[in-house]
Formats: C-alpha cells, sequence, structure tokens
C-alpha cells in the first residue's frame, strides 16, 4: 500500500506542477474570472491526467507491477483515481457553472474579454476555436456519465457482474473527454511541458480505451486449458480445479494470481494460482464460493472443460529482506502458501518459516493435505479455528513467534484483518516494508 499512496502523491504533484509552469495564475494581477479559467484548467489538467492513468492501469500492464507493487494493487490505485477524477470532475463543472449563472442572477458583472491566451490565429487554432462550443456540450454530458458510471463502480449493492459490464462504458466515455480537453485546453500550454505531457498521457489513455473497448487487454498472457480434475471439499466450501494448459503458459511464480474464464458470459474472475510451476503445463486453482458465480461452480465445472487463464500477475512472491517469515491465511486466503508450501517441498531451503491458517469451517481433509504439506517443506504449521482458538492478533503472533523482529509477514485473508493486524504491528516495530499484503477485493 505503502508504494501506491506515493505513487498517487507524485501523480498529483506532478499535475499540479505541470499546471503551474503552464497557467498564468500567480502572475497575473486578481480578476475573479482569470482565477477562475486558472482553477477550471487545474481541475481539468488533474482530472483528465488521473483518468488518462486509470485508463492506461485498465490495461494491466505488468511494467508498472513493480512500481505499484503488484497489479492489485494497480487497481486499488486505478481505484482511488477514478475516485479522485470524479470529486475533481464536479469541482471543475461547478467552476464551469456556477459564475455563468451568478453572472445569469446579476450577482457579479461578466467578465471583460482581454484575449488573453488567444494565441497564435493559426489555421488550427481556428478550427480549435470553431469547435469550442460543441466541445464544452460534449464535456458536460460526458460528465454527466461519469458521475453515474464512476458512482455503480462504488456502490458495492451493485452486483459485480453488471458493474464490469457498465464500467467498460467509461472507455466511450472518456474517449469523449479527450475530445473535450484537446480542444479546450489553452492554446498557450502547447508552449511549455503541460501541453505535449498531457497529450501524451491521453494518447495512452486512448490505448487503454480502445483496448478495453475491443476486450483485448492481456491478450497476450492467455492460454487455453482444459479441466483434467476437479476436487469439492464440502465444509469450506471450496473447490479445487485442476487444469491441463494447452497453450504456452510463460511460467508463473509462487504466490501470483491470474484472471481465470470458465465461461464466456460470466467473463473472467481472478483467483490465486494453488500449484507451483513445473513447466508440464499443470495449473491449479482453489475457489471459495462467496458469491452469486463462485457458488455455482461446483455443480456447473465438468472435467474436460475449457478453462482460459490469463496471466500471471502480482507481486506477492515471498521475496522479503529479513531471514524469517510468518505467513498468515485467513479462509480461501490460503492459496498462495499452498503454492508456496509446494514449491519448498521440493526445495532445500534452511529459512524457518511460521505459517498459520486461520479458519471458520475446519475441513479434515483440506487441512491433512496442508499439514502434510508443510511438512515436507519443512514450515511450522498452525491452524487456527476462528470462534473456538483465540483470534490471532498482533499480541498473539508476538507471542507465538517470539522473534517476530526478525521476520516478515505475508498476509492474505479478510482485508479487516490484514489491516488491524498491520496496523497493531506496526505499532510494535514492524517496518511497513516487512507487512506485505495481497489485496483479494478489487473493487
Ligand atoms: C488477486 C486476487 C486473488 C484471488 N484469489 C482467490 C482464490 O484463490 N480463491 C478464491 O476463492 N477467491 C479468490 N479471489 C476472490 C475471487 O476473485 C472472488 O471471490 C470471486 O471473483 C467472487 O465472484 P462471485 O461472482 O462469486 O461473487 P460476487 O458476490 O459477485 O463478488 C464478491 C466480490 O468478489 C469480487 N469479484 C467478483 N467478480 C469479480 C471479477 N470478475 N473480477 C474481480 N473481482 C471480482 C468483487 O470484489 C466482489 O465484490 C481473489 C481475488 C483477487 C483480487
Amino acid at each position: 500500500m505503502k508504494k501506491i499512496k506515493i505513487t498517487y502523491v507524485t501523480i498529483l504533484v506532478v499535475l499540479t506542477l505541470l499546471w503551474l509552469t503552464a497557467d498564468p495564475v500567480f502572475s497575473q494581477s486578481y480578476a475573479f474570472f482569470a482565477v477562475r479559467s486558472s482553477l477550471i484548467n487545474y481541475t481539468g489538467i488533474i482530472g483528465m491526467g488521473v483518468m488518462s492513468i486509470a485508463m492506461i492501469l485498465a490495461l494491466r500492464p505488468v511494467f508498472l507491477e513493480a512500481v505499484t507493487g503488484g497489479l492489485d494493487k494497480s487497481y486499488r490505485l486505478h481505484k482511488w483515481l477514478g475516485i479522485t477524477g470524479l470529486v475533481i470532475s464536479i469541482i471543475h463543472w461547478l467552476w464551469a457553472k456556477v459564475p455563468k449563472w451568478m453572472v445569469g442572477w446579476g450577482w457579479i458583472a461578466p467578465p471583460v474579454r482581454s484575449g488573453k491566451g488567444a494565441g497564435p490565429k493559426s489555421e488550427i487554432f481556428q478550427l480549435f476555436q470553431e469547435q469550442r462550443g460543441l466541445a464544452e456540450t460534449v464535456g458536460e454530458w460526458a460528465f454527466y456519465a461519469v458521475v453515474i458510471l464512476v458512482s455503480i463502480a462504488l456502490i458495492k449493492k451493485f452486483p459485480y457482474k453488471h458493474f464490469f459490464q457498465t464500467h467498460r462504458l467509461l472507455a466511450i466515455v472518456y474517449l469523449f473527454l479527450v475530445f473535450h480537453s484537446v480542444i479546450l485546453i489553452p492554446f498557450y500550454y502547447w508552449d511549455n511541458a503541460a501541453g505535449p505531457f498531457m497529450l501524451l498521457l491521453m494518447l495512452g489513455g486512448t490505448v487503454g480505451a480502445i483496448v478495453s473497448l475491443f476486450r483485448k487487454v492481456g491478450v497476450h498472457r492467455k492460454a487455453i486449458g482444459e479441466i483434467s480434475t476437479l476436487e469439492y471439499f464440502t465444509d469450506n466450501r471450496v473447490l479445487k480445479i485442476d487444469i491441463k494448459l494447452k497453450d504456452q503458459w510463460r511460467g508463473h511464480q509462487t504466490g501470483q494470481f491470474a484472471f481465470v474464464t470458465f465461461d464466456k458470459n460470466e467473463g473472467a474472475h481472478p483467483f490465486t494460482i494453488s500449484s507451483s510451476w513445473k513447466n508440464d503445463g499443470n495449473i491449479s486453482f482453489m475457489v471459495k464460493g462467496i458469491g452469486d458465480y463462485t457458488n455455482t461452480l461446483p455443480d456447473t465445472l465438468k472435467t474436460g472443460d475449457l478453462a482460459c487463464v490469463e496471466g500471471p500477475y502480482g507481486q506477492f512472491m515471498f521475496k522479503g529482506k529479513q531471514p524469517k517469515q510468518i505467513w498468515i491465511g485467513g479462509g480461501i486466503g490460503v492459496t498462495p502458501f499452498i503454492a508456496r508450501l509446494q514449491k519448498l517441498a521440493t526445495e532445500n531451503h534452511d529459512r524457518e518459516i511460521h505459517m498459520f491458517y486461520s479458519t471458520r469451517s475446519p475441513q479434515e481433509d483440506f487441512i491433512k493435505k496442508i499439514h502434510d504439506l508443510a511438512q515436507k517443506a519443512r514450515v511450522k504449521l498452525q491452524v487456527i479455528v476462528s470462534g473456538k482458538d483465540p483470534q490471532l492478533d498482533a499480541n498473539r503472533l508476538c507471542d507465538l513467534v517470539p522473534d517476530w523482529q526478525s521476520a516478515d509477514i505475508w498476509f492474505c485473508g479478510p482485508a479487516g484483518f490484514g489491516t488491524s493486524l498491520r496496523k497493531n504491528m506496526l505499532a510494535k516495530g514492524l517496518s511497513p516494508d516487512d507487512f506485505h499484503q495481497e489485496l483479494f477485493d478489487m473493487r
């Protein structure tokens, strides 16, 4: 989370600096309408800047994973940028509208047109001037669409499936906003870095929007496979799905995840790869029935069915700086650790690892498999049954692993559990860099 916080702040600072270098807000004498235009420019730069980066992140760019700390974090950043885009575009709209209303009501005098920023009277300038009315109208309607679509994305009561379908419409709305911005960006912005920089960002965003509209995101990272085995654990409602890939798979690190499509109408869902890669085309997932789609899988999937696997993604790869590791898997969050156990079971490692598997619904044969793997991998496993055993909080963890200071923590499980554990461990002196958390919630 630290990486995406830094990235988020950096984006806002860079966009603000760009605006400051291009806009004469501080070099001119105060006049209400001059300040208003500068603030419309500022909110325009921030709004389009964050929306363009959000569009680029929607492409699932793997090269940015090192910056954000993984695709799960990239999506969190995408969400924050979307919220920022919404808030800023509301402010942009208010600055555009309210002063006009105030003039209409006779509260303030209309602006005196000074011709500032008119720039050279080139043909392209004339062309842009002629399109201003259309660009303003397009921008206004696109703004209303952004308010509706981003609100839908944020209201979790709106089912994920429908959110996902409506979310794609944002790509079309974004393209209209690019038109609005290119026409209305002040001509003098092209004389310094702000204009070209914004153009580059919008080009990136436009590519993102088009790729997303044509459903080509991640197309080079997809492999088709066939379900080879299915095993259902009824008590904890976990379905283990083994897939034999027919296409080339680039391999994956333990702890990474993939987007898996079993049904084209449903689309892809993210699941951690619960097997280590042995270069034999076999890949496994463990899926817990928690919602309207995953609940149906035990009844609908059959061996021989085709599946499309896109990935791998993520940076939850157990590459910590400390000599020891503490792993905490809550519920289905145990999946990355199962993959890691498989890998360590075949390796000669001397790292001290403490693994905690916290579950509300202990399933004997499921736990036995993890026990056996942990033994082979030389990992100290402790199973904690929620509601029966004492809760695993920061105090208990420090008691159970007295030398926790020389360990980094890898957490995958319910968000609230992770947040409170992280907060309390940091209060005890754990470095934020030593707490690694996979974000299971993309919305
Ligand atoms: C990086 C990552 C790794 C994951 N690994 C596993 C795993 O190994 N095993 C497992 O059982 N679950 C895993 N999940 C969670 C899993 O993706 C959801 O439980 C599943 O998609 C729920 O779908 P649903 O339609 O049944 O539930 P719903 O009730 O529709 O959705 C429940 C929540 O799941 C998320 N979700 C639903 N559909 C999607 C989608 N298409 N794309 C992204 N998120 C979605 C949303 O946050 C939603 O609020 C992982 C999630 C992430 C982000």
